[in-house]
């Protein structure tokens, strides 16, 4: 009787548009070509790709608010979150570790860092290493700590929203969520808008999602230009192969069996046909390195894909901020593999550590291109190993950024189908 109004007429999302996901892996493919080619001419595209990314990320905030509020309407009462609460929290939780003991193994077997490195080249990327944000100490456990618990509340929603510092607005939203649940009578009405504000953004991701072969191209194609015409491309990738390969590995591993296998064992049906269904996410993940960017798609795919509405509008957006299963991998493995370039000895405590604070520099990771760079002094700094050799992985991090992002999606799209298995959407029922 509490149910916020829901209107499934209008939430029905047009099936799954299967030739708008070769469009956009077409225009993946042909961006790379162009900017390989012709790097001069590719980086003009810059604008178009500039401009659809701004349009993905107007939208984020807003449907922040508008789908959490909605899953928290969805439940009917609060007191029901706990369930599903757990076993998403538990999911992030044990799918992180998981993605970073995969990390571990794929560097200590690979060993991309011993011997692969010239002398040389380790100088020059320690010497011209610039720091993330001017950094020159990395942060102790207790700030770490500090710094994670104030992620979650802030002074100023507005200041936050500007920010798009999803954490705070997702845990205000349920707290206002959840009140509202106590009080359905006096405020049905901001729950039918909430509602439908909810769906009609959505809709605007649909539409927006048409021009995305467009707008993918210019991003893929002006961002792979630069590279090239730096030079970032094949020749700085093949200084440090190994540790690319070894990475690019163990993203495969998690993203091909491990998190399929998670979730043909929770859902019993096929991993494959629904990262297909994801796959318009997952590439968009691709061009922007950005999970927040990417959150409107991902949304949106996950809705197409048939996943309880209630799981998607929380697991979603919370686990595009905490959850992030590509990050965690490359932060375990790269902090490994300086320490082997630099002969740098790591107990198997140290590795401990490395498991640890790699995950928590994950969870703190925001899902913006390359910030899981920036924390990844937190796991230098635990085990000690110098601050400035990060300039080692850094010349290739614009690329790397990019499969852990996709992963990163993966790891929240697989886990609202996950958490979706304890809350199944109600029989629709007409509003009352
Ligand atoms: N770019 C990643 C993301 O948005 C975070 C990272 O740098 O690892 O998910």
């Amino acid at each position: 009787a509490m149910d916020a109004p829901r209107d499934t007429s209008m939430t029905e999302s047009p099936k799954h548009n299967q030739s708008l996901t070769y469009w956009i892996a077409g225009a993946i493919v042909a961006a790379i070509a162009v900017a390989l080619t012709a790097p001069e001419f590719a980086v003009h595209f810059e604008i178009g790709g500039e401009l659809f990314l701004r349009a993905l990320k107007m939208i984020v905030v807003p449907l922040v608010f508008t789908s959490v509020m909605c899953g928290v309407l969805g439940l009917g009462d609060v007191r029901q979150l706990g369930r599903p609460g757990a076993t998403a929290v538990g999911y992030y939780l044990c799918t992180t570790v998981l993605a970073v003991v995969i990390g571990l193994i794929v560097v200590n077997v690979i060993r991309p860092g011993v011997g692969t490195v010239d002398p040389a080249v380790l100088e020059k990327f320690a010497q011209g290493a610039e720091l993330p944000n001017g950094q020159t100490e990395a942060p102790g456990m207790g700030v770490v700590l500090e710094n994670l618990a104030l992620m979650l509340i802030t002074d100023n929603l507005f200041a936050a929203a500007a920010d798009t510092q999803l954490l705070p607005i997702i845990v205000f939203t349920i707290a206002i969520g959840a009140l509202m649940t106590t009080m359905m009578d006096r405020v049905r009405s901001i729950a039918t808008l909430v509602t439908e504000a909810n769906d009609l953004l959505l809709r605007f991701v649909l539409a927006l999602m048409k021009l995305a072969p467009i707008g993918i191209f210019c991003l893929v194609t002006a961002r792979f230009g630069k590279a090239h015409a730096d030079g970032r491309f094949f020749e700085e990738i093949s200084q440090i192969g190994w540790y690319f390969a070894a990475v690019i590995i163990g993203l495969a591993i998690h993203g091909f069996i491990v998190l399929p296998l998670i979730y043909y064992v929770v859902t019993k049906k096929n991993p494959y046909h629904y990262m297909g269904a994801m796959s318009q996410a997952l590439l968009t993940a691709f061009s922007t390195a950005s999970s927040s960017a990417t959150l409107p798609v991902t949304l949106e795919c996950a809705e197409s894909a048939g996943v309880s509405k209630r799981s998607t509008e929380f697991v979603i957006p919370l686990g595009a901020t905490i959850n992030m299963d590509g990050t965690a991998l490359y932060e375990a493995a790269a902090a490994i593999f300086i320490a082997q370039a630099i002969g740098f000895d790591l107990t198997l405590s140290d590795q401990l550590i490395v498991a640890v604070t790699a995950t928590l520099a994950a969870i703190g990771a925001a899902g913006i291109p390359e910030a899981g760079l920036v924390t990844m002094l937190i796991v230098l700094g635990a085990v000690g190993l110098p601050l400035e050799y990060l300039g080692l992985i850094l010349a290739v991090d614009w690329l790397l950024d990019r499969f852990r992002t996709a992963v990163n999606v993966l790891g929240d799209s697989i886990g609202a189908a996950v958490v979706g298995t304890t809350i199944p959407d109600a029989e629709p029922t007409t509003p009352t």
